[in-house]
């Protein structure tokens, strides 16, 4: 059987080995458009922007590795279309014939449209290797950034600028920060750790326009005021790539619709990561996250060689901002109560996420006990009473 993963990125690394490793032998080829073999991404906003890590640990696998797996790794090729009913891929260098397809295409950046200056010199995004190599420079003490987006990217970027020293202002246009991936007390716990460290946040601040001739000089805000810059940062979420999909006719719904295996509407097309939507709770579920990723990868690999497994997902994100670790368990849609307790130490706390008397997920800031005790308690379907929750002097006492 011959094996094609288009898409080079988490996804794609963990799905190659999980074959090799389950045992299959026949071809395998991994194309990917950028020139950099598979690479962590969640590192780009984090250490590898503040020049803290390089890239020999933001690679995934040495060059041997490839080798020794016998795995063809085509890089800087970008797939062009799939004839679904011939079972080929078309790249800008060439064909693939395939038994078997994977898409793991991932997510790219929205950035405001050029009419809003969204392409002026000095705006930037981070989703890439290019993208952070040609911020990272940029980033000199003294200098004033606008971020736009209070989501991770954003707010993580802003700190890296922050202690970078440089002046940030994080520009949010709905009423607050982290609106559609956390409660309003993980955004408080957030709010209070970024002012404390001296950015600015606005929320509910709509943008007119980034502003500049040649170049970025400032971002114009819908009330009329103007907060000049020498670089912005567009943290406004991803959309998930499925060009590529659309050419094989694939069936599309918020990213590449897959069935509970990873299965596209093509029966030898499967689809992992961040472009894919599964099944999930009556509607479809598209996972932004890097752990997210990993699993849907390594279920599908197991489909494509017959283990017929259906992919739960099981969230775990993590964010570092400053000195502090925000690790977030389980998934918090749907919550309809939410219970907030503190930590101990600076800028500790944890906030609790039910869903119809059931704790479904948690987010703990610098609170490593409370995420590793709340991800057992999701994972076991144990849910605490949220009173005792709030209270209990030893969160340990609720897994007895
Ligand atoms: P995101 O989570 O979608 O956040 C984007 C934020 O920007 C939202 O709050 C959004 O508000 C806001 N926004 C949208 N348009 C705006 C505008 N015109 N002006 C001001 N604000 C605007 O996406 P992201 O932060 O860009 O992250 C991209 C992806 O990387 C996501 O998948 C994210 O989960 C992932 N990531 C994860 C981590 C982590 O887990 N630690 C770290 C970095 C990135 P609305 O919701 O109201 O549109």
């Amino acid at each position: 059987m011959r094996i094609v993963i288009v898409g080079g990125g988490q996804a794609a690394a963990s799905m190659a080995a999980r074959l090799r490793a389950k045992g299959h032998a026949g071809p395998l080829t991994v194309i990917g458009d950028e020139p950099a073999a598979p690479y962590q991404r969640p590192p780009l906003s984090k250490a590898y922007l503040l020049g803290r890590m390089d890239i020999d640990r933001l690679t995934l696998r040495a060059p041997e590795w490839w080798r020794d797996q016998e795995i063809a790794l085509h890089l800087s090729e970008t797939a062009l279309s799939i004839d679904a009913v011939g079972r080929v891929v078309t790249t800008d260098r060439g064909t693939h014939g395939y038994d078997a397809l994977a898409l793991t295409t991932g997510a790219s950046p929205r950035r405001l449209p050029a009419s809003m200056g969204g392409d002026l010199p000095g705006t930037h995004v981070i989703r890439n290797l290019a993208d952070v190599d040609a911020l990272a420079p940029q980033l000199h003490e003294g200098r004033r950034l606008v971020v736009i987006g209070g989501g991770y990217i954003g707010l993580e970027a802003a700190a890296v600028a922050r202690k970078s020293g440089l002046k940030v202002t994080l520009i949010e246009a709905a009423p607050r920060i982290l609106g559609r991936v956390a409660a309003a007390q993980t955004a408080d716990l957030i709010r209070a750790l970024h002012q404390a460290h001296g950015v600015t946040i606005l929320e509910g601040t709509g943008i007119s326009r980034i502003t500049g001739e040649d170049r970025v000089d400032g971002v114009a805000l819908t009330d009329g005021q103007q907060i000049d810059a020498d670089l912005v940062i567009m943290g406004i979420g991803v959309l998930p790539e499925t060009g590529l999909a659309a050419t094989a006719g694939l069936h599309l719904d918020n990213g590449i619709a897959t069935d509970l295996h990873g299965r596209t509407s093509d029966p030898s097309i499967w689809a992992a990561g961040d472009c894919a939507s599964t099944p999930w709770q009556g509607g479809r579920l598209r996972l932004e996250s890097v752990g997210g990723a990993i699993d849907m990868a390594e279920c599908v690999a197991d489909n494509m060689l017959g283990y017929a497994r259906d992919y739960v997902p099981k969230a775990w994100f993590w964010s570092d901002q400053f000195d502090a670790k925000l690790q977030i368990a389980g998934l918090n849609t749907g919550h309809d109560q939410v219970v907030e307790r503190a930590g101990q130490g600076d800028h500790a706390a944890s906030v609790w996420y039910y869903r119809q008397g059931a704790l479904i997920a948690v987010d703990a800031l610098n609170d490593v006990r409370a995420y590793m005790i709340g991800k057992r308690l999701i994972e076991g379907g144990i849910s605490p009473d949220p009173a005792t929750l709030a209270t209990v002097p030893d969160l340990r006492a609720l897994l007895a």
